[in-house]
């Protein structure tokens, strides 16, 4: 089947939303980025996804703290 993300041919595709296991992953992980920016995504956007991980790490330590 042909994901409805990356239009590449995947062996399994996500019923609900037409994606491949990558843009499934990949989007469930950027979307949770994003929460954790609480920007919609432009910390990603601006600064890459290495930066935007390390530093949603250091967000989520301090929400823990809390
Ligand atoms: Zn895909």
């Amino acid at each position: 089947m042909k994901c409805k993300k990356c239009h590449s041919y995947a062996l399994n595709i996500a019923p609900k939303s037409g994606f491949c296991d990558v843009c499934y992953y990949k989007s469930h992980l950027f979307n949770l980025l994003a929460i954790l920016h609480g920007d919609g995504g432009h910390y990603i956007d601006k600064h890459g996804v290495d930066k935007a991980v390390k530093d949603g790490k250091k967000i989520a330590a301090n929400k823990v703290a809390r």
